[in-house]
């Protein structure tokens, strides 16, 4: 009898005991390719022996010092690491424990910041529908996904939500990838004249929608027209890059191909490698300076933020990435899209197949001419999941694709150590698990 509260209490997951590369092995000895790094977080693998011995090293050393009487090197190191390659003006790195605590500071600091400018009126959140934010209150309700937003929205902060940017599902016939982006984007001018801009305080967004839609990157020009309504209207630009970010498509920041930088970013998972648990909220040297010469400090802050070990593994990670392991993910992506292709572009239930470097997302449609999804009661996603980790293959399927409750897709984020059998381990699982299912 376990004690454990686990995510789902009629679930029975075998025990992970040791990891292997690409792999994890269970109690039983079953070896399982990790084909989305549980949920985009293992980038290195499971078993980097330079990521290990830093956290050994710094373990050794000083495992924890608290950020209220010390800062450390590991911390001080990583920051300007980040900053080197950051986009834009971002120039100070506030350290946490993981998305949501990233989310839940950039929506406190975007707060303070107007404060600090005595624009107090400032404290709407637009954000779009079919988003994923966290589940911390205020990260939840920035969020745009129905299912997850409902039992708990009667202690929700009130947020808007415009459409996402979601070309397979939303544009129209008779426009252009650049005329739909242009018009899903005008919807953000639209609701900060009904909301009054001097109330709106940030618009938030995941550069490369993840876990709720499925790897969906937006088209050409969206970021940009999104960019210039914030600037026009002196709204904060919060760009969500906890799933998407640290080299995921290919890029150390996600944004870099839309050609736009935030005011404030968010980053996590690949940032820790899952090697400890850390993310990170970057914000510009002019936000920083609000701060700096208003009130002195953030009114924030969480017992582990700057945990030294933490920063100890992810300074490992990132000299990793950056230092050429990023340059795989293009290339190494593509083969992997020209295998999905290849083995599912055809597939009757396949609707689209989508996203950006080792970031991929397959729709599942019950009828590809009218992109009709399946009665959710079928729960085609978890019967996809159930089969695929029975076939040895760790994917990320999900549900609710189109509105929080309609609408199947996989997400595939495998770790950028991937050499090219494993992108044929992983289209054989898959086509195992699509056969079981369908
Ligand atoms: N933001 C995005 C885009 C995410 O994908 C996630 C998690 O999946 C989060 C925030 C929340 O991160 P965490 O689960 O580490 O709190």
């Amino acid at each position: 009898m376990s004690h454990v509260f686990p995510r789902h209490t009629k679930a029975n997951p075998p025990a992970a005991v040791s990891g292997d590369g690409c792999y994890i092995i269970d109690k039983s000895g079953k070896k399982y390719f990790d084909g989305s790094g549980g949920a985009a977080v293992s980038c290195l693998g499971h078993s980097d022996p330079d990521v290990i011995q830093a956290i050994k090293d710094q373990v050794d050393r000083i495992a924890f010092a608290h950020t209220g009487f010390f800062t450390t090197e590991p911390a001080e190191e990583l920051a300007d690491l980040l900053i080197e390659h950051a986009p834009g003006n971002l120039d100070r790195v506030y350290f946490v424990s993981g998305g949501s605590e990233a989310v839940e500071a950039a929506l406190k600091l975007a707060r303070q910041y107007f404060l600090e400018k005595g624009e107090s009126s400032r404290h709407r959140v637009i954000a779009r529908r079919q988003s994923y934010h966290g589940n911390t209150l205020g990260a939840l309700a920035t969020g745009g996904n129905q299912w997850r937003r409902e039992p708990f929205s009667p202690l929700m902060i009130e947020t808007s939500h415009i459409s996402p940017c979601f070309e397979y599902r939303g544009r129209r016939e008779d426009e252009t990838a650049f005329e739909y982006g242009q018009r899903v984007a005008n919807e953000l001018e639209t609701e900060i004249q009904r909301l009054g801009p001097e109330n709106v305080m940030a618009f938030v967004a995941e550069p490369v929608v993840g876990a709720t839609a499925g790897a969906v990157p937006p088209v050409e020009g969206y970021f940009k027209r999104v960019r210039e309504i914030c600037d026009r209207h002196g709204i904060l630009l919060i760009l969500d890059e906890v799933m998407c970010g640290m080299g995921r498509t290919g890029s150390l920041f996600a944004c870099e191909q839309d050609g736009v930088a935030p005011d404030i970013l968010c980053i996590a998972k690949g940032l820790g490698a899952g090697y400890q648990p850390i993310g990170a909220m970057l914000c510009t040297a002019e936000i920083y300076q609000a701060i700096e010469t208003g009130s002195g400090f953030f009114q924030h802050g969480h017992t582990y933020i700057g945990h030294p070990t933490a920063c100890a593994a992810a300074l490992t990670v990132f000299r990793k990435l950056s230092g050429g392991l990023v340059d795989r993910v293009h290339p190494m992506g593509e083969k992997l899209d020209a295998a999905l292709r290849d083995a599912f572009g055809q597939h009757p239930h396949v609707g689209d197949i989508r996203g950006r470097g080792l970031f991929r997302g397959i729709e599942i449609v019950e009828d590809r001419s009218g992109k009709t999804p399946f009665d959710p009661k079928r729960g085609i996603n978890k019967a996809l999941k159930k089969a695929a980790f029975e076939a040895g293959l760790i994917c990320y399927p999900m549900g609710g694709t189109i509105d929080g409750v309609n609408g199947d897709h996989i997400l595939l984020a495998p770790p950028f150590i991937l050499e090219d059998q494993h992108v044929d381990e992983i289209t054989g699982k898959l086509d195992q698990a699509f056969r079981a299912v369908f």
